[in-house]
This record gives C-alpha cells, structure tokens and sequence, in this order.
C-alpha cells in the first residue's frame, strides 16, 4: 500500500501540481495565502478559511470568509471583537462552537504569543486551542511553506483509492498510516499547493460518488482503478517493502468484505457502519405582539453560553420526553413560558403550528411549534437574556439555521 518507489513518488508529485496550477479554483484565501507579505496575516487568513471549510461547502465560505476578513482583517482586531458580534456574522454556517473557539484562540494568540502566529505544524497545534492536527498542518504548509502534509475527508478518500486501502478508513490505526503517506508524499518545495492540490483532487475529481478517472491526473499511479480495469489486485513488487501485506494486512479489506466488482474503485475508502444520530424532540413557542406601526415582534432568548448553540439566540424552548402526550407538552412549555415572562401562560392558549425538524452533528432534533399571540404588555425577567426582535432584527441576530425554519 505504501508509496516505495521514489520514481513514481516524482511523477505523482509532478502530475498533481501541474494539474493543479491548471485546474485549482480561484478562493480569496488562497490569493490571500500567496500574496501577503505579512506572515502572520497569511496564518489567519488561511486558519479562519479552514475553520469556517471544515464542515461546510467551499461556495458557502466564500462569502462568509469575505465578510469576516472585511470586519476582522487581523488578528487583533478578531481578538476584540464580542462573541455576539462572532455568533451573528457566523449565523447560518452552523456548528457555532467553531467561530467562538476561533476567537478565544486569537485572543490567546494576542495576550500570549505577542500577536504572532506559531509557524510550524508542532507549535500551532501545541499553542492554539482548538487547532488540530489538520488545521495546524493546513496553515503551516500553505501560509509558512513548511513541508508537512494533511489529511481531511478528502485526502483519506484519494488515498485510500490510490492504495487500495480498504480497512476501515475511520480508524485510528488506518488514519495513522493515511498520515505517515500524507507526511512521506507532500511536495517538499511546494507542501502548500500539494497539499491543496490534493484535497482539490478529491472535491472535484476523485468525488465520493462518481470520481472522474478518465481526467484524473494521477490515475496512472492509482491502484483502484488498475484493479477496477484489470480485475485482479495490483502484484506486489517486493514483499521486503511491504511485509504487512502478506497474511492479515492491517490495510487491506477485510476478508469477509472483499473487493465489489459492481463499485469499481468506490470500493475505496471504506468506513465501519456509522452511530445513528440520537433523535430529541424540544418544545418551542414563537410569541408574537404587535410592535411601533403595528408590525409583529416575536420573543428570542440566548441559550446558555456553553453546550450545543452556546449563547445563540432561540424562541422559548425546552427539551421534551420522547413520549409525552400532546396534552402534557403544552403544560410544561406553559410553565416554562411563564418563567421567561412573569405572568401565567395558559396551556390552552397555545396554538399547535406544525413540527421542524433539523440534523445537528450527531442529533436529529424535531422541534414541536406553538404560537401565541400576545395583546396586553409583558414585563420580560431583566436578569435573564430576552428581548424582542422584527423579522429582520430576527434575521440578523445569532439565530440557528433551525430557528429560522421555525419562523
Ligand atoms: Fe480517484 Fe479515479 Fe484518480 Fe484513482 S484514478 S485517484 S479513483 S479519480
């Protein structure tokens, strides 16, 4: 599995970087990376675009990344900003916790390293919290040119394809292995661009589903496809380089799951089955009164600031018991709905709207909807965070992507 043979180390590094001076896509951090003169500038900005990518589509962080480098363009000036200001700009990119982490970072970065940026893979991960091995390696090869390689859902998938690695590729002693290749291959005069060039490779050629072999610049090096188009496993040149793959391979796949003529090189990578997400159900009532000129304004509260959407603003919710009966729920979002306003709520009076459902990371949560409508005045608790919003001020507060959906 391994890459033994230093001629075709060259090629692949060459094929790889050629197409990708080609090919790559034009990404604003990526012109940022190349042209700053200011190293520790280059570090941010390549550090908040790996932040804001992990998780989330390149065309969705594009203008995000644009705005927060318009309002934060340095380190320092991230470092005074308020987590609300953080929670509003980062709203809809969902996964909260990463734009708060991004920020309790810089502020380390500013009171305990002087405002500069650690430059070596080793040190940024050491010194940055939150900053994992990925994300460290991402910035010091791109930004500081230091030849480490990464590793994300990408380079697992076009390794695992050009190794034929087929043991569980989400484990850790699979991963360990993909990041000892990732280390060995990484272009050593140019470890950004090939490390780029690698992950671009696997989000738009070597794709999970349908991979373009055909136009793929390295598939004279790729194993998968050698065994898609001859049928028969690549022959082992030498065991003395390679003497796991004689017997039980800790790499290969498993013999009770062998080779899929019918996937062809999407036999690669593969995973154990995956945990299903735990399913919640949560009570949540939109509160709505008449506002100035008559316009509605609906009622958002902050969640605590620790724990999933910490500190995020949301109507009046709470976690229900998976069986609860209709009857009950509108008894305990009554009750609850009175600790926000000071008043009693009667359960009867909230009007059922429909259900919302949302897949967070690893929880499927439906949301129950009510609605009230609101006459008189309501004196809202001073001591606890609430307040009332327009649907535009609603759209421009740090609400998650699900609350918007319940609007
Ligand atoms: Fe992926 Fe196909 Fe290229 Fe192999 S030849 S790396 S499977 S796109």
């Amino acid at each position: 599995h391994h890459f033994s043979d230093p001629a075709e180390v060259e090629a692949l590094r060459g094929n790889l970087l050629a197409w990708y001076d080609r090919c790559k896509r034009d990404l604003p951090w990526r012109t940022l990376a190349a042209t700053e003169p200011d190293a520790d500038r280059r570090g941010y900005a390549v550090w908040v675009s790996e932040v804001m990518l992990q998780q989330t589509q390149v065309a969705t962080v594009i203008d995000y990344y644009n705005r927060w480098m318009q309002k934060w363009p340095t380190l320092q000036a991230l470092a005074q900003a308020s987590l609300e200001e953080v929670n509003e700009l980062w709203a809809g990119l969902g996964y909260y916790s990463r734009g708060k982490r991004l920020q309790e970072a810089a502020r380390k970065v500013v009171s305990e390293l002087d405002g500069h940026m650690p430059r070596t893979a080793e040190a940024l991960q050491k010194l940055l919290p939150g900053v994992g091995r990925y994300t460290a390696g991402a910035i010091a090869s791109i930004s500081y040119g230091q030849a480490t390689g990464v590793v994300d859902g990408n380079v697992i998938r076009v390794l695992c394809r050009l190794r034929c690695i087929g043991a569980d590729s989400s484990s850790p002693a699979v991963i360990d292995r993909l990041w000892d290749m990732a280390n060995a291959l990484v272009d050593r005069s140019r470890p950004g661009d090939f490390n780029q060039a690698l992950m671009e490779l696997g989000a738009t050629v070597c794709v999970p589903k349908a991979p373009l072999c055909g136009e793929c610049p390295v598939k004279q090096h790729c194993r998968a496809r050698r065994r898609k188009l001859f049928g028969k496993p690549a022959p082992v040149p030498d065991v003395e380089d390679c003497g796991e793959c004689v017997g039980d391979c800790p790499l290969c796949p498993p013999a009770t799951e062998p080779w899929d003529s019918s996937l062809g090189v999407t036999n690669f990578p593969r995973k154990a089955a995956k945990k299903q997400p735990r399913a919640m159900r949560a009570a949540t009532c939109v509160l709505e009164r008449r506002g100035c000129g008559g316009k509605p304004e609906y009622l958002i509260v902050q969640r605590p600031s620790s724990g999933l959407l910490a500190g995020l603003w949301e109507f009046p919710s709470l976690p229900l018991a998976q069986d609860l009966q209709e009857e009950k729920e509108r008894e305990v979002l009554a009750d609850h709905l009175q600790a926000w306003m000071g008043q009693p709520v009667a359960a009867k009076g909230l009007q059922f709207i429909g259900e919302v459902i949302h897949i967070f990371s690893h929880i499927h949560q439906t949301y129950v909807v009510y609605s009230l409508p609101l006459d008189g005045d309501v004196t809202l608790d001073p001591a606890s965070p609430s307040r009332w919003v327009t649907e535009e001020e609603f759209h421009a507060s740090a609400v998650s992507t699900a609350m918007k959906k319940v609007l």
